[in-house]
């Protein structure tokens, strides 16, 4: 069996016209929506992540404004214009690209931030939403990834899905989303003894562990689907995710490729939530 490759820049570019078709409605009734990103100091990789964030959003139409601090901004400094722009009725969705130097509070700085504008759905409120299932904004890496499954007529419901890695940004909320979605949900981490016990049962495998060839094909049942969230840069340059890609293909019924799977899905998702949250936040009611 050679799995079929899932191409993450076709569903995100997907998503990206679906958001189009609605601000292009939302303008024409007068609304215009907005995303306010908030970035501290000169970290590079933060810089292109904000970039790409920029880009996505002038594709479909959306305004976005970057606030940009210096590396030593104080917490309050930056408090405060997150209040300002949760009190701006132009601004929907608002974010504070992580990480956040050292000295700065980020626990407390994005609990600042509206939980109706968190469209990274980092906020506590947004978080115990998703333990509820009732999250409105889903976390947009775990969200691409069920936008990759529902895209391919992948089914959940009675699966028996295994996440490994257990942060809070992939691992964790994506476990949520699976299990509210009525799947049989594993976490495995860094402290797991014999991670291919648990890995060899999963019908799909989400692996986000930052370990290059973490998962090689003895560790995956054939048939599996298997989505690379991890995203590594080998000493020759190379990107590459966490699993074997040429090996687990061999074995697997669908398989996300890295780059060009997971990480596309991300800021369309990113981009997703802030329509999402200007549609609720204006009252209309749209559909594409
Ligand atoms: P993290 O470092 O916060 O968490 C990693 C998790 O993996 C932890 O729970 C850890 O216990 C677990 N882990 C580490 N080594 C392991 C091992 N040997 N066996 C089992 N579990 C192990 O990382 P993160 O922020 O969750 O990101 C994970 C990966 O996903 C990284 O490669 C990151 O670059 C990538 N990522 C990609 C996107 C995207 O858009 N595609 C978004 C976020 C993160």
């Amino acid at each position: 069996m050679t799995a079929k490759i899932i191409d993450g820049k076709k569903v995100a570019q997907h998503v990206r016209s679906e958001c189009k078709l609605l601000v292009d409605q939302m303008k024409k009734l007068g609304v215009s929506p907005g995303l306010a990103v908030i970035i501290v100091g000169d970290d590079p990789a933060s810089k292109v992540y904000v970039a790409n964030k920029v880009n996505a959003c002038r594709e479909v139409g959306l305004d976005s404004k970057v606030y940009t601090f210096p590396a030593n901004a104080t917490d309050q400094e930056i408090e405060s214009e997150i209040l300002r722009l949760n009190a701006d009725p132009k601004v929907h969705g608002i974010l504070v690209q992580l990480p956040l130097p050292a000295h700065l509070n980020a626990k407390k700085l994005i609990a600042s931030i509206s939980q109706d504008k968190d469209v990274d759905g980092f906020h506590l409120y947004n978080v115990g939403s998703l333990v509820a299932g009732t999250t409105l904004f889903p976390p947009c890496t775990p969200f691409g990834v069920q936008k990759l499954l529902e895209y391919e007529n992948i089914p959940v419901a009675g699966q028996n899905v295994v996440v490994v890695g257990a942060s809070n940004i992939v691992g964790k909320p994506m476990a949520l989303m699976l299990m509210q979605q009525d799947a049989t949900v594993c976490i495995c981490h860094a402290k797991t003894r014999d991670l291919a016990q648990f890995t060899i049962l999963a019908d799909i495998l989400v692996v986000a562990a930052g370990k290059p060839n973490l998962i090689v094909p003895q560790m995956v049942r054939r048939g599996a689907v298997v989505i690379d969230v991890g995203i590594n840069r080998l000493p020759n340059g190379q990107l590459v995710g966490d699993v074997d890609f040429e090996g687990v293909k061999e074995k697997a019924s669908y398989i996300t490729p890295v780059p060009g799977g997971v990480g596309p899905m991300t800021v369309s998702m990113l981009v997703h939530n802030t329509v999402q949250s200007a549609i609720r936040q204006s009252g209309l009611q749209l559909e594409v």
